[in-house]
């Protein structure tokens, strides 16, 4: 059971015009099909295994979500810097499924850190969604160079406190920015987002959050693509009679991360999800994490300033 009574008592009182999705109160944590429930500081819990949206054009979100809802994905990362909130709002209340069974997270951009900015962010968030509550809000990029963060996770924790958010957490943010936010509010994120992929693990971050009961959530979780060509991927996936992606996905949910890979083609979006009925051994893991490069794809979080 979950502390949200503001939330609860909001929904009571805005049954009128609201889809009819929205009225169930997020009560539990439920199962998702075959994916466990990672627990996130603060009592709620996230599907371990989502499905991202990044690069998914407008036009085509509602479709590639409401696929995913189909196949059993119940956790959807969106972010105000895609542009697609709306069709994954579309997609949801399309679907038939409660609201407190599918679990929707999106992201404060650059351009809106700050406490005012930041909470017209996040109701704008709301609006295009058609939500009165998210699963959970991550703050984007820490963009160190405008130094606006901390008082970004401030207007979190009011927001969280407000019933409105269910955890609160950061994307690539670097121990440095961790530990400023800690120090500067006592809150610590439920969450830190980023890159992480065979060929960049992020060991020492993965270990910094463990110290700081953080989970890791990895995006780019397939490299985009640039990691299923690999031979050792390949050949792991040849020796279980699966695809390198299937490989890629297992070997981070053995890891412990949450992962969300996207796709915008049906057998993909499917075939994603198919990852649960095999495991890695201690070996091919080990094999795997030879792979490391220490080589991002992304931007470099100390550096990234875009808006
Ligand atoms: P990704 O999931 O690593 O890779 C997506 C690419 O792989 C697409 O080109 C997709 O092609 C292809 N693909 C997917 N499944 C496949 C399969 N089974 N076989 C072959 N190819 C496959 O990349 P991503 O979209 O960058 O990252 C995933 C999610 O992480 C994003 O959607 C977003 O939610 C999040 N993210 C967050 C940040 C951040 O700063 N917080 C940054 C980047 C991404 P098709 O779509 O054509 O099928």
């Amino acid at each position: 059971m979950l502390a949200l009574a503001p939330a609860i008592n909001r929904l009571d009182a805005c049954s009128s015009g609201q889809p009819t999705s929205m009225s169930t109160p997020p009560e539990e944590n439920p199962a998702a099909g075959p994916v466990p429930a990672v627990s996130l500081r603060g009592g709620s819990s996230i599907p371990q295994l989502g499905f991202g949206v990044f690069q998914v054009p407008p036009a085509e979100t509602e479709l590639a979500v409401a696929t995913a809802l189909e196949v059993g994905y119940r956790h959807i990362d969106t972010a105000a810097a895609y542009r697609n909130e709306a069709g994954v709002g579309l997609a949801f209340h399309a679907s038939g499924l409660a609201r407190h069974e599918v679990q929707i997270v999106s992201k404060c951009w650059n351009d809106h850190q700050g406490h005012e900015e930041a909470r017209r962010a996040f109701h704008s968030t709301l609006e295009r969604l058609e939500l009165d509550y998210l699963d959970l809000y991550l703050i984007h990029w820490p963009v160190p160079a405008h130094d606006r963060y901390v008082e970004t996770w401030k207007a979190f924790i009011e927001l969280r406190d407000e019933g409105l958010i269910r955890a609160i957490g950061v994307s690539n943010f670097n121990p440095g920015h961790l530990r400023r936010v800690i120090e500067e509010t006592g809150e610590t994120p439920a969450v830190n987002q980023v890159e992480l992929h065979p060929y960049f693990q992020q060991t020492g971050l993965r270990r910094e959050h463990e110290e700081l009961g953080i989970v890791t959530e990895a995006w780019s979780p397939l490299a985009q693509g640039a990691v299923l060509d690999d031979p050792v991927i390949t050949e792991i996936a040849e020796h279980h009679g699966r695809t390198p992606a299937q490989v890629v996905i297992r070997w981070q949910l053995q890891l412990g991360n949450v992962v969300i890979p996207k796709s915008v083609t049906p057998e993909r979006i499917e075939q994603n999800f198919d990852v649960f009925a095999f495991e890695l051994s201690a070996g091919e893991l080990e094999r795997i994490e030879a792979l490391d490069a220490g080589r991002r794809i992304g931007p470099d979080p100390e550096t990234f300033i875009r808006p």
